[in-house]
């Protein structure tokens, strides 16, 4: 079944307020296997809000509207509504009665321009608002059905929880939407698209379609599955298969499958096996050691880093040699490697991490152009990794994916070592 949301309001137009009932919504219907194929934004605007409605109902077939049912004349919905789905509004005179009441239960007389939101479209279906005045509408109609929804958030949410979920879950046939987030690093989107393709394919025309969706953002490419059933546990074990098989195809691409962000799992890994960490940066300033300490818990594994950004500092630091970074400059994997046994000797720790780059936007030559990055990886009994990498991208970016590629290169070898 499809959506489409109509957020009312002139000032959901304005650049001071957004319109975060539609995510809500979204969010909402998606778990009962409603997706929202549209959304659009009116101002309160009589005209534009009846070629919306009339659009939406060309193209979905469930229509929601949020907002536009206060009791001024700037609140059009109600009257549009009414007007395009030509069902004359008649003041339901128990619905005056029920705000009259909510007025007098504060002490205070109902103003007579209340009595608009008790107007209801001929054969409406009246949903009670136990949190505001302005109560909900539902409207079968052929091709779409309407909902009216209050434009408050702490009136919206819990009438379309209690009432309208309910509703929409039994035309829903009791169908709801599992999902699953595969979380991959290291690689661009088209080649993990490539990889996957064909899964891809073979799964949309399954017996139990799973639908799917690739989302890029700094550092990390995620894959989405999702699959719309009647059955908890059918729906479970086609998904478990899915991810399985993604598993196969892209190896140790795969960074999690249950939302969790590399630091964490680079961080659970660290517990699994008992071991402990400390990071010597250079040109991401303390951003590994950030990110591996904004994990609840971390005290147990990270036992320190260095911000060493000067030549001073490696060398007084770290013991770095003064040689090295004549012969091979500070951007170079010999300094990378340095910066890492200084680390892991200065704090007796399983792992040590080291890194040392260009991130621009000056200092580039045609050896070392911006985005060159040194990362090494030493353990206790000496150097594991290091690699060399040219990273594109303005400063921001050029860090975050030193960070992402250096903690990466730590959980790689983490998943070469038995947990304890
Ligand atoms: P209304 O039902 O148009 O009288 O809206 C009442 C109030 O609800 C507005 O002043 C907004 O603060 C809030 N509101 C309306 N629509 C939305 C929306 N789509 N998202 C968030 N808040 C909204
Ligand atoms: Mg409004």
């Amino acid at each position: 079944m499809t959506a489409l949301i109509i957020a009312v309001g002139s000032e959901l137009l304005t650049p001071h307020k957004t319109d975060t009932n539609s995510l809500f919504l979204t969010e909402q219907l998606n778990e009962i296997g409603i997706t929202v194929v549209q959304k659009m934004v009116v101002g309160d605007d009589a005209e534009r809000l009846a070629m919306a409605l009339r659009y939406g109902m060309s193209a979905a077939r469930l229509v929601v509207i949020t907002g536009g049912l206060g009791p001024t004349d700037d609140d059009v919905t109600r009257d549009v509504v009414a007007s395009v789905l030509r069902r004359p509004p008649e003041i339901d005179s128990e619905i005056v009665e029920v705000i009259r009441a909510r007025f007098a239960s504060r002490g205070v007389v109902m103003p007579e321009v209340n009595r608009r939101q008790a107007e209801v479209p001929n054969g409406a279906e009246v949903i009670e608002n136990p949190n505001g005045t302005a109560p909900g509408l539902w409207m079968v109609e052929v091709p779409a059905t309407v909902v009216l929804l209050p434009g408050p958030p702490r009136e919206l949410r819990p009438m379309f929880k209690q009432v309208v979920k309910e509703r929409l879950y039994g035309v829903m046939g009791g169908r709801r939407v599992y999902r699953r987030i595969v979380r991959t690093t290291g690689q661009s989107e088209s080649y993990v698209d490539e990889r996957v393709k064909s899964l891809y394919r073979r799964w949309c025309t399954a017996p139990m379609p799973i639908e799917t969706t690739i989302l890029s953002s700094l550092g990390s490419i995620d894959l989405h599955l999702s699959l719309v059933s009647v059955s908890e546990v059918e729906a479970q074990a086609t998904l478990d298969a899915a991810v399985y098989e993604l598993r196969s195809e892209l190896g140790l691409l795969v960074v999690s499958t249950d939302g969790r962000s590399l630091p964490t799992v680079v961080g659970d890994l660290l517990v699994e096996r008992l071991a402990t960490v400390s990071v010597a940066e250079s040109c991401t300033g303390g951003l590994i050691t950030t990110r591996l300490t904004d994990t609840p818990g971390s005290s147990q594994y990270v036992r320190g880093g260095w911000a060493v950004y000067s030549n001073e500092a490696k060398i007084d630091l770290l013991a770095v040699d003064p040689d090295l970074i004549r012969v091979h400059g500070a951007v170079s994997e010999q300094v990378a490697e340095a910066m890492a046994h200084g680390a892991q000797e200065k704090l007796d720790v399983d792992f040590a991490l080291g890194v040392t780059g260009l991130a621009g936007p000056s200092g580039g030559t045609s050896e070392k152009p911006v985005g060159t990055v040194c990362i090494a990886l030493v353990g206790r009994t000496g150097s594991l990794r290091v690699r060399r990498l040219v990273l594109p991208g303005d400063r921001e970016r050029v860090r975050f994916q030193a960070s992402q590629a250096a903690l990466d290169l730590l959980r790689r070898a983490l998943l070469r070592i038995a947990p304890s």
